[in-house]
């Protein structure tokens, strides 16, 4: 008989998220607070602009404000810190997003670092990642959170389960592994020096791909029964999982688009949103 696995919606899952948020939005406009996301872009990397146009569609969508910032590609660490620093004192901007990845010579750390915790929306301060680990973070990294999300919303459960991330950035797999932690799963995290993968990952209730490599993931890798949490965006619309042949084994599987990548969207509005109120009742 053919495996049918549930299959997660994440446009649906956004859809529910902006739906609560829209009236979140209407109470601080009535209140003279229009929640702002400002979004900076160094360079012209054509996939980097894609994904700040889609986000800053996204607020306008739900009245969200959205202040774009495009620096030429030639900008340096301290100019792009001094950007980011002007953000953090303008009173009307409430999250503030730098678009991963900057050209090779500005020091990605420093400038993630200028962000002030109170507008990391996109979850990616030192501080804002020890505030994860430790269970508090205001505004967690916007992918794992996504991830989670969708799990919560069709009640998979963490607990107990062995959940394998195969990635370690310092905005996925990371803090995904730690969340996954902080919801009592067991987790096993993979990297690109991590040996018999394959075997690892066939331990997995839980499969979470964040690796960036299009097909990444084998079919028969997949435990018969797991859950797949496929992160992985590649050109061409592509997950890290081989789809097809994961969807054979799994008990419910991300697509790829329309899975993690809309909840990711959402998460960010909301961590906007959720920046915004706090200014609100001050
Ligand atoms: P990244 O910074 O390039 O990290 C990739 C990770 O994969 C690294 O930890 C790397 O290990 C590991 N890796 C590479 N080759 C491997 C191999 N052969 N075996 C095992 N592990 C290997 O990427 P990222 O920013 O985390 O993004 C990962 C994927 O998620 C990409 O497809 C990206 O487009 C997607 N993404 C999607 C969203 C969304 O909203 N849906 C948001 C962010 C990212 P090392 O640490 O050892 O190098």
């Amino acid at each position: 008989m053919k495996n049918e696995p549930l299959i997660l919606d994440g446009n649906q899952v956004a859809s529910n998220i902006k739906e609560v948020l829209k009236d979140r939005v209407n109470q601080l406009l009535e209140k003279g607070v229009t929640p702002c996301l400002a979004t900076i872009l160094v360079g012209d990397d054509p996939a980097s602009e894609t994904y700040v146009r889609m986000k800053g569609n996204a607020c306008k969508r739900l009245g969200i404000d959205s202040k774009r910032v495009v620096l030429e590609a030639s900008t340096s660490t301290e100019e792009l810190i001094n950007v980011i620093q002007d953000l953090n004192n303008d009173p009307s901007v409430h999250g503030i997003l730098l678009q991963h990845p900057v050209p090779h010579h500005i020091d990605e750390r420093a400038a993630f670092e200028a962000i002030s915790i109170e507008k990391d929306v996109d979850g990616v301060t030192m501080l804002g990642f020890a505030q994860n680990a430790f269970d508090q973070a205001a505004f967690p990294s916007c992918t794992p959170a996504a991830i989670l999300a969708i799990m919560d919303e069709y009640k998979l459960p963490m607990e107990g389960k062995h959940a394998v991330v195969v990635g370690r950035s310092p905005i996925l797999g990371k803090p995904v592994s730690l969340m996954l932690l902080n919801r009592n799963a067991t987790v096993t995290i993979c990297h690109s020096r991590t040996q018999n993968l394959d075997q690892l990952v066939s331990q997995g209730d839980i499969v979470v791909a964040a690796v960036g490599k299009p097909n990444f993931i084998q079919g028969d890798w997949i435990k018969p029964g797991a859950v797949i949490m496929d992160a992985g965006y590649n050109e061409g619309n592509i997950g890290d999982c081989d789809y097809e042949a994961c969807y054979e084994r799994a008990s419910a599987i991300t697509p790829v688009p329309g899975g993690v990548g809309p909840v990711t969207i959402a998460t960010l509005l909301k961590h906007t949103v959720d920046a915004a109120e706090k200014i609100a009742v001050k």
